[in-house]
């Protein structure tokens, strides 16, 4: 059962000084707080400074029912930059279809001359096919990534239990593609899979892809249990992520894969 409390926003735009999305996009744009899916490695929850909402993450969400409204208001700072959708949230998890907000932030972007110059959306659910008509009115300025973080759903169970199945995900991409909407599938993190098998997977429905290996900046939890409880540990060492990006250059080209490896 998910919390649902609506909730009002001081800001909506939040300068990209540091972390993996520093130099690649100028804000990322977050339309709710908390995320329904609650996968077990979410590094977002280290952003609630709240003990509480940390330990109960995944079963809580906040709309900022005012995203819309104070987007609109940023218009000066969004002409020609680069807007990551969303980098502490999913926009299209399940309070999407009630609250349409990620829908309206991208009619507001949509609205504004001129408008930011990038657009990428970021999800696991097929409830962005619900927003196609406004994605292919961005033509080329908008870009959709879909986590697939292995290839086997029994894998994805025991970490991302309350997401779209692997399936529905490749689904989505594969619509995505074929309606004319640029796409990459994110391998991030890099899960438990076959990468030769995931390779195929993910070239049967795009062109890129991103490989990040995952990381524990904590000692404690956030996934790294579920690792040595299934006898999966060996996919925790580099070697995983580097084949992983090797069988997607196979598969997709070398300049179709983004890979930044572990240190
Ligand atoms: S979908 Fe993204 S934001 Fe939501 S819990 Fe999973 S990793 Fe975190």
């Amino acid at each position: 059962m998910v919390r649902i409390t609506e909730a009002e926003a001081r800001s909506i735009l939040t300068p990209q000084r540091s972390g993996a999305l520093d130099g690649a996009y100028a804000f990322t744009l977050n339309p709710y707080r908390g995320c329904a899916f609650g996968c077990s490695y979410c590094y977002a929850k280290w952003f609630t400074h709240h003990t509480d909402l940390e330990q109960s993450w995944g079963s809580w969400v906040r709309p900022k029912l005012n995203a819309p409204e104070l987007l609109y208001h940023q218009a000066h700072k969004l002409a020609g930059a680069s807007v990551f959708m969303s980098s502490a949230t999913d926009p299209y998890q399940p309070a999407e279809r009630r609250h349409r907000l990620s829908r309206a932030c991208l009619e507001v972007m949509l609205s504004m001359l001129p408008g930011p110059a990038k657009v990428t959306v970021h999800t696991r659910s097929p409830f962005v096919l619900d927003d196609l008509d406004l994605l292919l009115r961005f033509g080329e300025r908008v870009q959709v990534g879909v986590s697939v973080t292995m290839d086997d759903d029994g894998v994805r169970r025991l970490f991302e239990p309350h997401a779209p199945s692997i399936e529905r995900r490749l689904e989505t991409v594969a619509a995505l593609t074929r309606a004319g909407v640029r796409t990459r599938v994110s391998v991030s993190p890099v899960l438990p899979s076959n990468p030769r098998r995931l390779a195929r997977l993910v070239s049967e429905v795009t062109t890129r892809a991103f490989v990040d290996p995952i990381r524990f900046p904590r000692p404690e939890g956030y996934g790294r249990e579920i690792y040595s409880a299934h006898h999966l540990g060996r996919f925790l060492r580099p070697g995983h992520a580097d084949a992983v990006a090797r069988e997607l250059r196979t598969a997709l080209g070398e300049e179709n894969v983004y890979y930044h490896p572990r240190k």
